[in-house]
């Protein structure tokens, strides 16, 4: 046991996510204050990812989707910094603050909840040009861009400059990705209004993906319903599609196609964090065959990571980084990477974690999937709803309000659900904000310029 924490089992929780955030919380509830808790995350707060699209539509203020943790986590040592090496085989974590110092954190268990990051491939010029849609600051940007671009384009008289500045490029159409566009559509069609000057044939949204339907999650009969609606939208889909190259933001795709664009959005899958992959900085096994599941810390289904040598009894993983066998869905199968498998992972581990510190035995993660459910804008969405063996299929406005009502019941903390409830009524009355700020990126420039102005003195 470490006695660094006055003789408690001391818990280290490695991000700040959906699993770790969990965890935290309900092993906190469990165990009281038998146990020292500490939570490292380079971000002081979570983030509730399945908001972004809305927050990248303007549908909700960016602060709402962000749950600090030192306040939802009291008696909880929240660290921020990035963890930069895991010695299981020395139950030790190095952690690298913003600052630059190391510091070395001993353990009695191991929570790895660090997530996954944008899968990138090497096509020239997109690590220059694109932007992710995975964090608050992307979804922001995002929003902030195209709608400064519509200022900018109402106010051109260059046919080629306002082409391309209404041109915004998507590339991916999964869950995320799709949410993402159909959003900013959304928002775009809503804000023209405020534009005399332009029309809706004016603005151009591409989404591209190399699949030959977009949102995977759904029924055939449900993708072609999407795929319809996105197109009636004026949304030109791209499938079967590869992006070829995005130098200095030309796009070009696999069927010939070349234009400007001055918005890529990559949201073309996920991998696991980098520094599981990485033997020189986690000594934690991780699945090696190609396929979704490689670089994923390889997990038993009570949560514990597996070692060459058996279980290591105080490793537990779980989220978009960890391999959990889905018990629910057969043998062989494996946990898809979403938040509703995160947070009840999230309570897993902490149960286990507090039956381990108990010397009880352990349980395995059984989750028997809620659905998928996805908002396309106001008042439209479509899903898969389990009500035990039944599927049920949603579409339009049942679809929309159920998506919106999950998320902000799964949304942590009261405060942050009233406060998204009190946007969208703000919104009904006033209609969505339509000021993009994209002079956020560089907020001491009028400062500067004040500075640099004015007669100057001999
Ligand atoms: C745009 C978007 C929309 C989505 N929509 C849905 C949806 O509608 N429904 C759904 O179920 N799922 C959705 N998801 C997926 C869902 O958000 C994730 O599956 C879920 O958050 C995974 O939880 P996690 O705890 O594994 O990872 P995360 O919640 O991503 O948490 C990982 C944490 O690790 C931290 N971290 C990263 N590197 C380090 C490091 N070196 N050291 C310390 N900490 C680190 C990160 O800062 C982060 O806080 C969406 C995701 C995105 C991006």
């Amino acid at each position: 046991m470490n006695t660094t924490f006055g003789g408690k089992p001391h818990v280290l929780i490695l991000g700040g996510g959906s699993v770790g955030l969990t965890t935290a919380s309900e092993l906190r509830k469990t165990l009281g204050t038998e146990v020292a808790i500490t939570i490292v995350d380079p971000r002081p707060y979570m983030t509730y990812a399945p908001f972004l699209p809305e927050v990248g539509a303007g549908s909700i203020d960016p602060r709402n989707v962000l749950a600090p943790l030192r306040k939802i986590l009291p008696g909880t040592k929240v660290v921020t910094g990035g963890v930069s090496a895991i010695r299981s085989a020395d139950n030790t974590v190095v952690v690298t603050t913003e600052d630059g110092a190391q510091l070395e954190i001993a353990y009695d268990y191991l929570v790895v909840g660090l997530g996954a990051v944008p899968r990138l491939l090497p096509i020239p010029g997109l690590a220059e040009n694109a932007i992710g849609f995975k964090q608050v600051e992307e979804a922001i940007t995002v929003r902030d861009k195209i709608l400064a671009n519509l200022a900018e384009a109402a106010s051109t008289k260059d046919p080629k400059v306002r082409k391309r500045l209404l041109t915004f490029t998507y590339i991916g159409g999964g869950f995320a990705g799709g949410e993402a566009v159909t959003e900013a559509e959304d928002m775009v069609r809503d804000a023209l209004r405020y534009y005399p000057d332009l029309h809706a044939s004016d603005i151009r949204f591409v989404l591209i993906d190399a699949a030959p339907f977009v949102f995977p999650e759904l029924t055939e009969d449900q993708r072609a319903y999407v795929l319809n609606q996105l197109r009636e939208r004026g949304i030109e889909v791209k499938l079967e599609t590869f992006l070829n190259s995005a130098e200095n933001g030309v796009i070009k795709t696999s069927d010939g196609d070349e234009f400007e664009t001055d918005l890529l959005v990559w949201n073309a899958g996920v991998k696991p964090n980098p520094i599981l992959m990485d033997e020189e900085s986690s000594d934690l096994p991780v699945v090696t065959e190609r396929g979704p599941l490689m670089g994923k810390l390889d997990t038993l289904a009570d949560l514990r990571v597996n070692g060459a040598e058996g279980p290591i009894d105080n490793v537990f993983a779980g989220g978009d980084c960890a391999a959990v066998p889905d018990l629910a869905s057969g043998e062989g199968k494996f946990c898809p990477p979403n938040a509703q498998h995160a947070t009840r992972q999230g309570k897993r581990i902490a149960d286990n974690v507090a039956r381990s510190v108990q010397g009880r035995p352990l349980v395995d993660y059984y989750h028997k999937n809620l659905g998928v459910m996805a908002t396309l804008g106001m008042y439209k969405g479509v899903g898969r709803l389990m009500l035990g063996d039944k599927e049920i299929d949603v579409r339009g406005l049942p679809a929309w309000a159920m998506a919106r009502a999950y998320h902000v019941y799964a949304m942590p903390t009261l405060g942050r659900k009233a406060a998204v409830l009190a946007g969208w009524a703000s919104n009904l009355v006033s209609r969505r904000d339509i000021i993009g700020i994209p002079q956020s990126a560089d907020p001491r420039a009028a400062f500067e310029l004040a500075a640099n102005s004015g007669p100057k003195k001999k």
